[in-house]
């Protein structure tokens, strides 16, 4: 659907990659003009190469640690490493990433009297003692721990975007997003979807961490930016923090067992060590994105799979 006439300049950090090309796709599906910042730290040129020859498409290699100057409507934060094996291999860049990175972005939005947008995580909630988790949850997060740098970067993210809101009138929005996949997910980013399907593709151990009892919900990635977009476009006075996620919970050995049936892999399951601070289950409640966004995930869990199979079966 074009919007000629309501078209308006968009900034996407973390443009180039998984959940940012998708998005940059859309927005200018709708007839926007999209700035894509990014840094290329885990995104790759390949997610948006087939927007470069749009002439409403613009890359721009910076770093969000540093200051940015671009006139821009609207602003959707989403650079940040996301899979714990990207934001452990440098936690203090991790760290920086989301705080550094979300106080230049409050600032730009600041300057030019954009709406901003935080990607913000379920990781907020950390090991929750609360199930399934709704956003009045404070959370259970160690903030020494080897997941800290994302955790607790993102949740200072969050106090930043809330006092720029409060004391400059910011006009803010703060997505709480859950596990999400779906083509253009990093091939080497260690999660267990990507991890799953490539291992049950070329017929090797599917590594199943702890036993396999732990549990998470995970959601297509073209629901979630449905979700994100109705965000941004939702009253100003409806801030978040927000779920965005799939409700439909799963644990991990059945993920592993539905990946082996769907790809008709000879794969075995092994077990190995579950990696510390992973938290034991996760299930976002979204009766607040139902109520104000009229959003909830479409795509079943097959059908997403399935798609993530044929991406994959391209690229590995
Ligand atoms: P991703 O790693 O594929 O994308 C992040 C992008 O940010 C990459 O293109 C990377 O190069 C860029 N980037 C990193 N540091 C940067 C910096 N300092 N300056 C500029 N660019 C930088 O991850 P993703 O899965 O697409 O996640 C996008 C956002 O959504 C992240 O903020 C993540 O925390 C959040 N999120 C993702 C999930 C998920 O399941 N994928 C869940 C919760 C939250
Ligand atoms: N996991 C697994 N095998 C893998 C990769 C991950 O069993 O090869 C588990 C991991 O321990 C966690 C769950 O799958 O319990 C989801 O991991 P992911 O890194 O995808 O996301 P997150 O832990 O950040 O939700």
């Amino acid at each position: 659907m074009k919007n000629y006439g309501l078209a308006k300049r968009i900034l996407v950090t973390g443009g180039a990659g998984f959940i940012g090309s998708h998005l940059c796709e859309k927005l200018l599906d709708e007839g926007h003009e999209v700035v894509c910042v990014d840094n290329f730290y885990t995104g790759r040129r390949a997610n948006i190469a087939h927007l470069v020859a749009n002439p409403m498409f613009e890359i721009l290699r910076h770093d969000i640690c540093f200051p940015l100057y671009v006139e821009v409507d609207e602003i959707y934060n989403l650079a940040c490493p996301a899979s714990p094996i990207h934001y452990q291999f440098d936690p203090v860049q991790t760290t920086k990433t989301s705080v550094h990175g979300a106080i230049n972005m409050l600032g730009l939005a600041k300057r030019v009297k954009a709406r901003i947008l935080q990607a913000s995580t379920s990781e907020v909630y950390g090991d929750p003692a609360v199930h399934p988790q709704d956003e009045s949850y404070w959370g259970n997060v160690n903030p020494i721990g080897l997941r800290s740098c994302y955790d607790e970067g993102k949740r200072c993210a969050e106090t930043l975007f809330f006092d720029y809101h409060r004391q400059h009138k910011l006009k803010i929005k703060v997505a709480r997003i859950f596990n999400t996949y779906g083509p253009r997910m990093h091939p080497n980013d260690g999660r267990v979807i990507s991890n799953f399907i490539i291992q049950a593709l070329q017929n090797q151990n599917i590594t199943v961490y702890g036993d396999g009892s732990q549990t998470r919900s995970f959601c297509y990635v073209d629901d979630l930016i449905d979700s994100l977009i109705r965000f941004m476009n939702s009253p100003d006075d409806f801030i978040g923090p927000v779920n965005l996620g799939s409700p439909s919970e799963i644990s991990i050995l059945e993920l592993a067992q539905k990946i082996i049936e769907l790809t008709e892999s000879k794969s075995e399951i092994v077990y190995e060590p579950l990696p510390k601070d992973d938290p034991h289950q996760r299930q976002p409640a979204i009766d607040l994105a139902k109520r104000q966004l009229g959003w909830e995930p479409k795509t079943k869990l097959e059908d997403g799979l399935r798609k993530a199979i044929e991406y994959f079966k391209a690229i590995v």
